[in-house]
């Protein structure tokens, strides 16, 4: 299934698109896709409901993120050997781990805002993970099993105020919008390999990602594992990724968002994104 929340900011409704595209209101049934909503049984539950029976949402209503209440954001840094490479850093030998404010989160096509005196606002396009059953000391054989599905994220960074502000990364992942997080989440059930997606993120038409999620370094079932080890993963927490080559930052010379320009980015079966940017206005 592809769960959405669709709706103006902040008063969003869940619903599902069903096989033949169109966006079904599932209000009726669930409150929101948060918490135990992204549990086995409900999703179960929800298999045996005819989608069509349910009230058609139009096609041009806006998409917000699919999840109502994430209370991490996990992100994985320099998954991808190839983009350690173009930041000139080395593989780590653990999962580099950090985390994003909450507050960046925004739908899968809302305007990205380059933060006020930012010079150096970059694109990441990622494989998110969103967590359906709590996780604790889980192992990486059972690991997958506490995914409720996968979506598509933007890990927009602020170079400058992630690498040269004293630390923590925090600091350049977590201005207003960055956080682009959908179109939808499509239930672990329709993704046959996480680690076999291909991906791709485009700025003004030009394409400077191309990559897939079978190069990541630490895999999505060892980073559940390995992150279950240190604390307990929660129902709607988002785990993103890390990105493959292509960043603004690794471009010859740098190349960094100004307003006025427009990403796209998708990853194959999860859907696609697309943001117009523009300046902070205040
Ligand atoms: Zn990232």
């Amino acid at each position: 299934m592809k769960l959405v929340r669709f709706g103006d900011p902040g008063q969003e409704r869940p619903g599902v698109v069903d096989t033949s595209g169109t966006l079904r209101d599932l209000s009726s049934l669930v409150a929101d896709w948060a918490g135990d909503a992204l549990g086995d049984a409900f999703l179960a539950r929800l298999r045996s409901i005819d989608p069509t029976t349910l009230p058609a949402v139009p096609a041009e209503t806006r998409l917000g993120p699919p999840v109502g209440l994430v209370r991490n954001i996990i992100a994985v840094g320099l998954n991808y050997s190839d983009h350690a490479a173009e930041t000139g850093a080395t593989v780590p030998p653990e999962p580099i781990l950090f985390s994003k404010a909450t507050a960046s989160i925004i739908g899968p096509n809302d305007d990205v805002v380059i933060p006020k005196a930012s010079e150096h606002t970059d694109w990441e396009v990622e494989l998110g993970v969103v967590i359906g059953s709590r996780a604790s000391h889980v192992s990486e054989a059972d690991a997958l099993a506490h995914v409720a599905g996968y979506c598509v994220v933007n890990d927009i960074s602020e170079r400058a105020w992630q690498l040269h502000r004293h630390g923590q990364w925090l600091k350049g992942k977590s201005a207003d919008t960055f956080c682009p997080f959908g179109p939808w989440l499509v239930t672990r059930d329709e993704v046959a390999n996480p680690q076999a997606l291909p991906m791709w993120l485009e700025v003004n038409g030009h394409r400077y990602q191309n990559g897939s999620t079978a190069t990541m370094v630490y895999g999505v079932a060892f980073l559940i594992h390995y992150i279950s080890q240190l604390f307990t993963l929660l129902p709607g927490d988002l785990i993103t990724t890390g990105t493959p080559p292509g960043v603004g930052m690794g471009q010859t010379p740098p190349i960094y968002l100004k307003p006025g320009d427009v990403m796209s980015l998708g990853i194959d079966g999860l859907g696609i994104q697309r943001q117009d940017v523009r300046a902070f206005d205040g």
